[in-house]
């Protein structure tokens, strides 16, 4: 919800705050007159001073393995996309936290896409709503693993996840969460000693400082060395098990040589390696690893010590896979 002008409350009751937060984050209305347990002239007043600032839909598309792509126009000319999954465990949203990305990912389809701002905390809750509105259903797992580096947008991202996590709206607890990031070490920091219970994914890809800045500009900036201080400081904060990607290329970072180093670098901490097959984007220089070098990679290091697992990769066929998302212009 966007207020149009400075609001004052009007002598309303606290209570009819309340009310309204449940309508929009519990029954997850549209419209003012949708809150009909509110008087009409507030209504009225909330009209006047208020937009519910709901999403338009610009193209869902639905992949053979039941996954959804959706492109939100979020009403400033601007457009984002959010991916709907299925699990055993339940329906997954990955959300977008920015309108294109600073990052600069070798291998990311964000990349490459001019930057134009980061989204409010509304617009991130918001593109939830807008998928259970649309699919009539109830979804139990966030990850910020869209467009956007979520530690970049740092206040945003954890005001979203108060309302997220909000007892009288959504109500999904924070253990439901992942963010994901490139590696924003200060904010690591930060986020450890925020006291909440979400999963942090680390976006390593490589233990070679050497190949991780090829891959990642960011590295130049906070090194591995510095950005695995920064995982144990969160671990020995938190007492979560940090999960690390670990995206693999061919004869880029996928060698039993690079597998050590990574059994190396992890050996100890209180963690868990997703091996995701890169997916090819336009122009990219990075290709998918064969089938048989992830499955030596993973069993090299599930017999040293480091629990692996090779994500399962959903969407690919509608460009919704991990690293495919890409802002879309809103044609006008
Ligand atoms: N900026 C955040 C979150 C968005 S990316 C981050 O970097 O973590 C979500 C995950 O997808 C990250 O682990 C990212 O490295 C990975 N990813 C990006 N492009 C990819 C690609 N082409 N193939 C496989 N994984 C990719």
């Amino acid at each position: 919800m966007k207020s149009k002008q400075k609001w004052n409350n009007y002598g309303e009751k606290k209570f009819r705050a309340e009310q309204i937060f449940q309508w929009i984050y519990k029954k997850n209305v549209t419209t003012f007159d949708d809150m009909t347990n509110l008087p009409e002239p507030l209504r009225e007043k909330l009209k006047e001073n208020f937009d519910l600032h709901v999403f338009k839909i610009i193209r869902k598309q639905e992949s053979k393995d039941g996954t959804k792509k959706y492109l939100f126009d979020v009403l400033d000319n601007n457009a984002i996309e959010s991916v709907l999954m299925e699990y055993k465990y339940g329906k997954t949203i990955c959300v977008s936290t920015q309108i294109g990305c600073k990052m600069g990912c070798k291998f990311c389809a964000s990349t490459g896409v001019k930057f134009a701002r980061s989204l409010e905390a509304g617009e991130i809750v918001e593109q939830l709503l807008a998928i259970e509105r649309d699919e009539n259903v109830k979804i139990s797992n966030l990850v910020f693993m869209g467009i956007g580096e979520p530690l970049d947008n740092y206040e945003n991202v954890m005001k979203a996840i108060k309302l997220l996590n909000h007892p009288k709206g959504i109500n999904m607890g924070a253990r439901h969460i992942s963010i994901s990031t490139s590696g924003l070490v200060p904010n690591i920091y930060r986020l450890a000693d925020e006291n909440i219970q979400c999963t942090l994914s680390i976006s390593l890809h490589s233990a070679s400082n050497e190949v991780r800045s090829k891959m990642m500009p960011i590295n130049n900036l906070y090194n591995i060395q510095e950005l695995i201080e920064a995982c144990k400081y969160y671990i020995n904060k938190t007492n979560r098990r940090i999960s690390f990607e670990y995206a693999l290329a061919k004869d880029n970072n996928d060698n039993i040589k690079d597998a050590e180093a990574l059994v190396k670098l992890l050996k100890g901490m209180l963690c868990h390696v997703n091996l995701i097959p890169i997916n090819k984007i336009e122009d990219g220089k990075f290709t998918k690893s064969t089938n048989e070098n992830i499955i030596k990679f993973r069993d090299y290091l599930n017999s040293h010590g480091i629990v692996a697992t090779i994500r399962r990769e959903l969407g690919s066929d509608i460009d919704a896979a991990c690293g495919q998302l890409r802002k879309k212009e809103v044609s006008k």
